[in-house]
């Protein structure tokens, strides 16, 4: 058994839940389920075999066998390949951290809730074969990236950076990504050769700069605390209102489909979008969607998300880097080895 220490710092609140939704403490359980959720995506992606846990289909099948997540992650009958110790160095960014942020961009009668989150350092210790341990840093490097740790990426949690780089970059070079397979993405599972990432660098030359975003003016007395301690703006809901009211066609698609809905049933947002976090003198917000298989959909939903101009006018003038969806196992592998 080795041990892999990866030190963690908050670029965005980590949330990872709690059973009364408190969130006492960063949970293992869901820091587990978020990088479950992301090796399903990779491993589809890179055209393996990822069951849905939730689903019939679920491991292991008639014969006994696991699927390549499972192998690692764990199912009924076959115990998870590495053990996670959280040391969580992290605090509530307000207080009490019960309460719910409500920003409701202008027109919008209930607007979004944001759940309290946590910010700081954390330090994850993963226990178990010397394999597994390098796969979850090259996750981790991944994500570092590119992705999300944490429960509520739709509205902007999860954004970290690693601060012993060097460690999990050696520990990633010992193991390396490769084709699993020639599955195609089946559409109702997620498959990273369905996303699409993005980033949006700006440097305001107001530090009030924030005052202006759609939504946050009369949360001001909110948000000021959160800049000034925590270097963050939660400019999620004004992009979010942006896309789906003001520049979504009827005929491009079903809204709900794309940017969630509640009512009648729960429907993940595919958008996932940051909040602002300083980056030294400028901000950087960044997200990724997952595209619906409808190809029109799947179309406009990109160069909505790719349009600078919207950012701009949301947000602050800026540059936006888009990284357009991979289409084949062979380019993911590379994507992810650029992640490195
Ligand atoms: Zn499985």
């Amino acid at each position: 058994m080795s041990t892999l220490t990866v030190t963690l710092c908050t670029r965005t609140p980590v949330y990872t839940g709690g059973v009364d939704g408190t969130m006492n403490r960063i949970h293992e359980t869901g820091i587990i389920g978020s990088l479950r959720w992301w090796y399903e995506a990779i491993v589809r992606g890179l055209g393996g075999w990822a069951c849905d846990p939730v689903s019939d289909g679920r491991c292991p099948d008639r014969d006994g066998n696991y699927c390549d997540v499972c192998a690692v992650f764990g199912a009924t009958g076959w115990r998870r390949r590495f053990r996670l110790e959280v040391e969580d160095n992290t605090q509530p960014i307000w207080s009490p951290p019960a309460k719910m942020l409500n920003i409701r961009p202008p027109g919008r009668k209930r607007g979004w809730y944001l759940p309290p989150g946590k910010m700081g350092e954390l330090t994850l210790r993963f226990i178990g074969e010397p394999r597994v341990l390098s796969l979850m840093a090259s996750m981790l490097l991944f994500l570092e990236k590119w992705g999300n740790l944490g429960a509520k990426p739709q509205l902007g949690y999860g954004v970290f950076s690693i601060e012993n780089h060097d460690k999990v970059q050696k520990w990633a070079e010992k193991w390396q990504w490769k084709v699993l397979g020639s599955q195609q993405p089946s559409g109702n599972l997620p498959d990273l050769r369905r996303f699409g990432f993005f980033q949006f660098r700006f440097s305001p030359s107001q530090p009030g700069w924030w005052t202006k975003v759609p939504g946050l003016t009369y949360v001001a007395r909110h948000v000021q605390p959160l800049v000034s301690r925590h270097q963050v703006v939660p400019v999620s809901p004004a992009l979010k209102n942006e896309w789906r009211f003001h520049q979504w066609q009827k005929s491009w698609g079903d809204a709900r489909d794309v940017f969630g809905t509640l009512r009648p049933d729960r429907k993940r947002s595919r958008v996932v979008v940051s909040w602002a976090y300083a980056q030294g003198d400028s901000w950087e917000v960044r997200g990724w969607v997952w595209l619906p298989p409808q190809p029109l959909t799947a179309k406009h939903l990109w160069s909505l998300l790719a349009d600078q101009q919207i950012w701009a006018q949301v947000i602050h003038s800026g540059s936006l880097h888009p990284k357009e969806p991979v289409s084949t196992p062979q380019e993911l592998v590379q994507f992810l080895e650029e992640g490195r």
